[in-house]
């Protein structure tokens, strides 16, 4: 059977180049990088190597650059680490209300801890009124953390703006740029970020590894303690092997960026095209512009998004409905209920993110399949017949 993948915005399959890197350090070189002896020197210098080119894909210096486990580390880092060390000059934070779990729940437990947090509303498409972040701003917020690009909805937030109210404040601010970096152009310096946040599997890289990127000057305090590594920031003996390829990846998806942005971008768009040519009843969530080249989200109007995505499974189709971390829970997704979508349709909504595995012929695989797993689920349901009479 036909295999499609278009869920690339959960993860990503690893890069060749990177699994061969990855297979030649893990032979050859096992040393820890905090030992002064040659073995340890030699696992440091492709350490040091790794961090200059995550460094280069977003405009940084690689002393800046802080290893983690992953996204959400960096995440959680970046936020508790500025909470912990600036609470004594507020406990106020302004985040939005369509962030990652990994940032959103950390601000809730924050919340939980004594902290108060603004939960910035959105608009239909999914962005963040710049001067919303300007009204929520008082005496005592000590940081704003909003995301560079959404993960369900593709939809890229006004970052550079919101960065400068945060400098012209003297707040500081974060963003999580797991989706954006190596997909879109990103830079601390334009972007006006003082933290941000990086994942090695969106990328082609290795899962369980991931980085905060950390402004010279800006203090925080670190949520693991121990050996000291990463400057203090990150206690625990680094994850070579998976930096070694974080690396590597870096290195691609900078080298590749404009390629691979138009590419995705132009299979995505004959998809969506395809998509509203063929089936009645559907809507596009999220920016038709302000939008990640590779991402689409539609919601099919009487269909639930579940059993569309089981349907498209059996057809070797991968697809998700809602986001990958929350959609075990069940949940509706927080995102498509920030826009205000009513119930019927985030129930009928479906994320298809494209990347470096699909091609031409999938596209026209999907658009062959999916107009009968969406009339023949239809047709099952009350909701969507009671649309058609
Ligand atoms: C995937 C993702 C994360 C989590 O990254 P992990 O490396 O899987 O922990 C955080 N934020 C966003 C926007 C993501 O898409």
């Amino acid at each position: 059977m036909r295999s499609v993948y278009l869920d690339h915005a959960a993860t990503t399959p690893l890069h060749p180049e990177v699994s061969s890197l990855m297979g030649e350090f893990m032979r050859e070189i096992f040393g820890n990088p905090s030992s002064l002896h040659s073995f340890g020197r030699e696992a440091r210098k492709w350490m040091e190597e790794a961090r200059q080119k995550v460094a280069n894909l977003i405009g940084a210096s690689a002393e800046e650059i802080v290893f983690t486990s992953g996204g959400t580390e960096a995440d959680n880092l970046a936020i508790l680490g500025v909470a912990l060390s600036r609470s004594e000059k507020g406990r106020h934070i302004i985040t939005s209300s369509i962030e990652h779990h990994a940032v959103l729940d950390t601000c809730k437990f924050l919340a939980k801890k004594g902290f108060e947090v603004t939960f910035l509303p959105v608009d239909r498409y999914g962005i963040i009124d710049p001067d919303d972040v300007r009204k929520a701003i008082r005496k005592d917020t000590i940081l704003i953390t909003i995301m560079h690009a959404n993960n369900e909805i593709g939809t890229i937030e006004p970052i550079e703006e919101i960065g400068k109210i945060a400098r012209d404040h003297g707040i500081i601010f974060h963003t999580d740029a797991v989706q954006t970096a190596g997909k879109i152009p990103v830079d601390v310096n334009t972007l006006n970020v003082d933290l941000l946040s990086l994942s090695a599997h969106k990328i082609y890289g290795p899962k369980g590894v991931g980085a905060l990127y950390v402004r010279k000057g800006v203090r925080l305090e670190p949520i693991l303690h121990g050996g000291g590594q990463e400057r203090k920031y990150r206690s625990g003996t680094e994850n070579t092997i998976g930096i070694v390829g974080f690396g590597k990846a870096a290195e691609i998806a900078a080298r590749d960026l404009d390629q691979e942005f138009s590419r995705t971008k132009r299979l995505r768009d004959k998809l969506i095209r395809g998509i509203f040519e063929k089936i009645p009843d559907v809507r596009l969530n999220g920016h038709l512009k302000q939008r990640l080249p590779h991402n689409a989200n539609f919601s099919f109007f009487g269909v639930e998004g579940e059993s569309l995505i089981l349907s498209l499974d059996l057809q070797g189709i991968a697809a998700s409905s809602g986001s990958a971390c929350s959609s075990r829970s069940l949940q509706p997704s927080h995102v498509l209920a920030a826009l205000g979508l009513p119930y019927e349709w985030i129930h009928g909504s479906v994320r298809m993110t494209l990347g470096r595995t699909n091609t031409e012929s999938d596209i026209d695989y999907v658009l062959e399949v999916l107009p009968d797993i969406v009339a023949r689920l239809r047709s099952f349901s009350p909701l969507a017949r009671k649309l058609q009479a």
